[in-house]
């Protein structure tokens, strides 16, 4: 039996990038896949993507950007961090992927994108230079379009200001909350990650904004056992039986995503919310039952009606940080790709 099976489905992929390209109205969608795809699969997404109309594929790294140019001869793949050394600058210029520039040099034979700091007080220029030859973009990134309107209005007009002179550049500046909920930040693309992925960046349901979860992540009841009053369930003793309870053990842990601090958060287990109770093993967690049931009973960690958004708030984390974290090695666990 497999310890668990993480299930990528392409259909609702497809699904999340038309919702977003009918937001956006007209703009391009650009795919964030760095981080593997936010934990989903960078080549299996950014090919999906594309698919439906998505065109550009944006990762962080150099070597990531490598990476997808093998699986994609033809696309524009933008690398959104800044390049670690001028040995990845030419390998970049080799593999034709465009780069992020955000300081006064701008490397020459390679299409540039300059970043502007609006208000993100990370990489960026804290003033625009006039754009050289190679330069074919002109970017900036919101750091409260998920939570303060007010920031997220004064980004878009200084980014509106600082690049209205340049039209002829793309430019892009939204990310998946810019472009759902601020229309005057979406210029000529959005760099849309989180959404596509039908994940909410505002940690709410995302069927609101009329995005699919494309992960599902199970795993079955591997041993069930009743405690008696007194007795405990993993390291600590952090859950100690008050009456006759019975427990199942599911063979996945920290080590594979499930984090530690997602104790108290709530599976299916057979279809029915069941908490996971104790400290969160690196190989094993335990659920709560109300009875008796098989081993091999079925349990939906994430997908499926269980949401990374409420699996974020037990941990006081956000969704990105629960769906970056799963580990997809084969030593681990099962990874299938659907197209629904
Ligand atoms: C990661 C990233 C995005 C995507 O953000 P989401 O909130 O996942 O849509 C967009 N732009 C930049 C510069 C990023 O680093």
């Amino acid at each position: 039996m497999q310890r668990s099976e993480l299930t990528i489905d392409l259909g609702a992929i497809r699904r999340n990038v038309r919702r977003l390209l009918d937001v956006l109205e007209g703009a391009e969608l650009w795919a964030v896949v760095k981080a593997n795809g936010y934990g989903h699969g960078a080549v299996d997404v950014g090919g999906a993507a594309l698919d439906a109309g998505a065109s550009v594929l944006c990762v962080a790294t150099v070597p990531e950007g490598l990476q997808l140019r093998k699986e994609f001869a033809a696309a524009r793949i933008i690398v959104m961090g800044p390049p670690a050394t001028s040995r990845e600058i030419a390998l970049a210029r080799e593999a034709g992927l465009e780069l992020t520039v955000s300081t006064d040099e701008i490397p020459e034979g390679v299409s540039i994108h300059l970043k502007l700091d609006t208000g993100m007080g990370r990489w960026g220029l804290s003033e625009l230079p006039v754009p050289t030859a190679g330069v074919v973009g002109l970017m900036s990134h919101l750091a409260t379009a998920d939570s303060d309107p007010e920031f997220t209005e004064t980004q878009i007009r200084r980014f509106r200001e600082a690049t209205e002179p340049y039209r002829h550049l793309t430019r892009h500046l939204a990310n998946s909350a810019g472009a759902l909920r601020f229309p005057d930040a979406r210029f000529d693309a959005a760099r849309c990650g989180v959404a596509l992925y039908g994940l909410s960046p505002f940690g709410t349901d995302p069927g609101d904004d009329g995005l699919e979860p494309a992960l599902h992540w199970s795993s079955q009841l591997a041993q069930v056992r009743q405690l008696a009053p007194g007795e405990s369930t993993g390291y600590g003793r952090r859950f100690v039986a008050e009456r006759p309870t019975w427990i199942g053990i599911v063979p996945v842990g920290y080590a594979d995503g499930f984090r530690r601090d997602l104790t108290g958060t709530e599976v299916r287990v057979g279809g029915e919310p069941r908490r996971a109770v104790g400290t969160i093993s690196m190989d094993a967690l335990a659920v709560e039952l109300d009875r008796e049931l098989p081993v091999g009973t079925p349990v939906t960690l994430l997908g499926h009606g269980v949401l990374a958004e409420d699996h974020a708030r037990a941990a006081g984390t956000i969704n990105y940080e629960v769906v970056c974290g799963i580990n997809s090695d084969p030593a681990r666990s099962r990874r299938v790709v659907v197209d629904s």
